[in-house]
């Protein structure tokens, strides 16, 4: 693990729902630790274990990348709006919400059904996007 990625400690989490459908344990794991080669992750309830292949891996590294990139921009993103165009006007959105309110969910393929894996970004210091 890199620096950076290890910099990023507990705030980039990635949570699904169980895939046995008798279970509805909720599969946690931080993102940064998804690169170590032997990682794997279990359902806190029926202790169902998870190993992700070279392909998911990969992509949840890129998201990892993704992350790193825009903890690097908060300063910048901290000051910038998405703008809407809506009926009447413009309605200018802050990007820190979009960060901090909205859930990323990404919809990837997992031993062969698509999963949705939430992913949980806090910024780096609660200063930052006040
Ligand atoms: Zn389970």
């Amino acid at each position: 693990m890199n620096n950076a990625a290890s910099d990023l400690g507990a705030k980039a989490q990635i949570d699904f729902h169980c895939l046995d459908t008798d279970c509805d344990g909720i599969v946690k794991f931080n993102l940064a630790d998804v690169a170590g080669r032997d990682f794997q992750a279990v359902c806190p309830k029926c202790h169902r274990t998870y190993v992700l292949d070279r392909e998911l891996k990969e992509k949840l590294a890129r998201m990892l990348k993704l992350v790193l990139a825009i903890r690097e921009a908060e300063d910048i993103l901290g000051d910038s709006n998405v703008s809407v165009n809506v009926a009447g006007g413009e309605v200018k959105i802050p990007y820190a919400l979009l960060l901090t309110r909205l859930n990323t969910l990404i919809t990837l393929d997992f031993g062969g059904s698509k999963v949705d894996f939430h992913l949980w970004i806090e910024p780096s210091s609660p200063e930052t996007f006040r």
